[in-house]
């Protein structure tokens, strides 16, 4: 009985909640907060004072010593910096102390974070702001307090004020179409997002001995094992019983912080596992999320593991990625992604979808952008998971009903007549034929879509407000069409039937891994945008400056930011990854390789002193030659590329990003062939490191 886990009594248990404010709250404070947060207006400061006495009582209660301003960063990560309650009492003793302008408003040292430019250095100063709708979290001794971060000039600084933004943006648009199909009561509409988190776990004293995977999180070098993920031997496989240890510790803790964790399981390659959450809020659901990521880092450490988050850490076998499901719900929870029952709420849903499949498609390039990374480089585009083209998979039910608009034809064979919106009953869409096509980027799942494109390690922010944002913008366009209709019924079917067969072009629901579908997409002009140098430029193009900022989401400085921040990260990781290789080249790989060579031609020689110059030696010397060449090659493409990575041209971010792309990558590329080969040609006694099946099949 000793180890039964009250789940329902430990969730949440480290969270500043609403039944805890209730609890501890005086109730008109309590009610000034719900009231700050349903009207979006801020905290007055004798609330902001009450309730930081409150939470600080609270969180000592829990064990904290420390709070921190948590945020989220322009680079993807979360950053923090804690403060101490202790306050001197003036007679040698402190006191705990915490008042509600530290709750609220916070300054850390800002310059250390990239801005982009939207910080001149003489004004480095960043100023965080506590979110009143995110609970504040107890964690490892210290009170998490999730914030907004911006200058002191007011521009974003971060990834969340956006998100926010586009999370209002997307609720009001939506609103104004209820209210066209009748609905008075609906005041907000949610942005409903879960993320689906892969991940690698391996052991701890292996990650120790890879210089490769410590400095970048991926391997760099690595000859493919003789067994790869071809028998699917693991994702059916029982949970190694290491991991299902972590797993469990893992789940405990974020049930503790209130994140609501799912369902575990092993994925496609070997010591690849999954975590999927319940779906929250959008803001929740990034915060949610960053929380995952971090405390499987932490947690994995207490197992002897190292969690990897990489997109790509082993070649050969599948990459991490992270499956957003996004949809939109309304404050009494109807999906309106739901294929309703009656003609109308048909009708409503096929505006939605309409306004969805017009948005991907005219912001193919922004979406591509949201998801673009050095790591993910190595997934999208490149013979796995899904390609870098973007386009949207229906099923097959779903794509008759969409053709049967478009044609005006019967959606059944038996039908009768055509598809009249908002006349007609559309067929069930029963939820699990939808769901088979692994390929696509984005696939309607039965009430929801599932952007499959994430990178495993990034912030899920930039891609829900990529979403939140281009819908948004269409159900506004849609509702300044209707809202003058005079014919609502006509007008409807006709904007509907208009908007999908121009659209139509995104819709796929083949394999999108074939070679014919890169051929046939070129063809329906749909972009492929194959690696994050090459995509950027379109993420600033005008039409996506034009979106972003007449929906408020982000200033044509904010959004530019961005960009070169985006450039920037892809730049300096590529940069540490080929100096990485160079390293391991000349202080690893050669030393071993010519030690090895070397013991082979003095065997040689002892060989011939003991037997004379009958002794063949064919294999010794077939051997040594064939290392001393790969030797020759590598040390030759190590210096090229030392000499390369001194020429990067500085001109500007998107120059350099494209330089390391056409010459770094590749250099990268033929190093590793060279290398690879010779840990193939050297026995594992000599070779500096654990190999792929230490790593892989421990
Ligand atoms: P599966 O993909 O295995 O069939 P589900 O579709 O039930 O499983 O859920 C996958 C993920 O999608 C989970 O994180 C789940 O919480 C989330 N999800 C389910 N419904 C919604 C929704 N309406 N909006 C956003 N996410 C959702
Ligand atoms: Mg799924």
């Amino acid at each position: 009985m000793s180890d039964y886990l009250n789940i329902p009594e430990i969730f949440g248990s480290d969270v500043f909640n609403e039944k805890t404010m209730k609890q501890r709250l005086a109730p008109q404070i309590y009610a000034a907060w719900k009231n700050c947060i349903r009207e979006n207006s801020p905290l007055q400061l004798d609330v902001a004072n009450e309730i930081a006495e409150a939470m600080k009582v609270w969180a000592i209660e829990k064990g904290a010593t420390h709070y921190t301003h948590w945020f989220q960063p322009m680079t993807g990560i979360t950053a923090e910096k804690h403060d101490s309650f202790i306050t001197p009492a003036g007679d040698g003793t402190v006191i705990m102390d915490f008042s509600g302008k530290e709750l609220v408003r916070g300054e850390p040292d800002a310059s250390s974070f990239p801005s982009g430019g939207l910080r001149a250095t003489f004004e480095a100063r960043g100023y965080t702001a506590w979110d009143p709708t995110s609970f504040a979290f107890v964690k490892d001794g210290s009170l998490y307090i999730p914030t907004c971060f911006f200058s002191y000039t007011g521009e974003a600084l971060d990834k969340k004020t956006p998100l926010l933004r586009s999370i209002e943006e997307v609720s009001r648009e939506a609103v104004r179409i209820l209210r066209l199909f009748g609905d008075n009561e609906t005041k907000r509409v949610e942005v409903s997002v879960g993320a689906e988190q892969e991940y690698f776990l391996i052991p701890r004293a292996i990650y120790a001995q890879r210089e490769d995977l410590r400095l970048t999180g991926r391997t760099l070098f690595g000859a493919a094992p003789p067994k790869g993920q071809e028998l699917d031997d693991h994702y059916f496989g029982t949970i190694r019983t290491r991991v299902s240890r972590f797993m469990q510790d893992l789940d405990e803790q974020l049930w503790r912080l209130g994140v609501l964790s799912k369902t575990k399981h092993n994925e496609g390659a070997p010591c690849q596992h999954e975590l999927a959450p319940i779906y929250t809020d959008a803001s929740n659901a990034c915060d949610s999320n960053q929380l995952i990521m971090m405390v499987m880092k932490k947690c994995a450490a207490k197992h002897d593991l190292v969690c990897l988050l990489h997109e790509k850490p082993f070649a050969g076998v599948n990459g991490s990625g992270k499956h957003n499901n996004w949809s939109l719900c309304t404050e009494s929870g109807k999906n309106l992604f739901k294929p309703g029952d009656t003609p109308r709420q048909n009708a409503q849903f096929l505006v939605f979808l309409a306004a969805f499949i017009k948005g991907v498609d005219e912001y193919q390039d922004l979406l591509r952008c949201s998801v673009a990374s050095a790591g993910n480089d190595h997934r999208l585009g490149a013979h796995e998971a899904p390609p870098a083209i973007i386009s949207i998979f229906l099923g097959d039910e779903l794509t008759a009903v969409v053709d049967s608009i478009i044609n005006g034809t019967s959606y059944r064979e038996q039908g009768k007549s055509i598809m009249r919106i908002g006349v007609d009953v559309m067929p069930q869409i029963p939820k699990d034929t939808t769901d088979r096509n692994r390929t696509s980027p984005i696939a309607f799942t039965g009430n929801k879509f599932e952007f499959r494109m994430l990178g495993s390690s990034q912030s899920i922010a930039g891609p829900n407000i990529a979403l939140n944002t281009l819908m948004a913008e269409e159900l506004s366009r849609f509702a300044d069409i209707l809202e003058k209709s005079e014919d609502f019924d006509a007008d409807l079917q006709k904007l509907v039937c208009q908007t999908l067969t121009e659209h139509k072009r995104i819709i796929f629901n083949g394999n999108g891994y074939s070679d014919e579908w890169q051929e046939e997409a070129a063809q329906r002009g749909l972009s492929n945008l194959r690696s994050t140098a090459k995509a950027m430029p379109t993420y600033v193009s005008q039409k996506n400056i034009d979106l972003v900022t007449k929906r408020g989401i982000y200033t044509e400085t904010e959004f530019r930011a961005r960009y070169e921040i985006h450039l920037e990260t892809y730049n300096k990781l590529i940069n540490i990854e080929a100096r990485t290789m160079v390293d391991m080249i000349m202080h690893q790989i050669l030393p071993s390789a010519i030690k090895y060579s070397a013991d082979l031609a003095s065997g040689i020689n002892q060989k011939r002193q003991a037997l004379g110059d009958r002794v063949t030696a064919l294999v010794e010397t077939s051997l040594t030659e064939r290392i001393s060449s790969c030797c020759d090659r590598l040390y030759e493409s190590a210096e090229k590329l030392h000499r390369d990575l001194k020429a990067v041209p500085r001109e500007s971010n998107q120059i350099s990003a494209d330089y390391y792309c056409d010459v770094i990558v590749p250099g990268m590329e033929r190093i590793r062939k060279d290398a690879d080969l010779l840990e193939k040609l050297t026995p594992k006694s000599y070779w500096p490191y654990p190999i792929y099946s230490d790593m892989l099949f421990y």
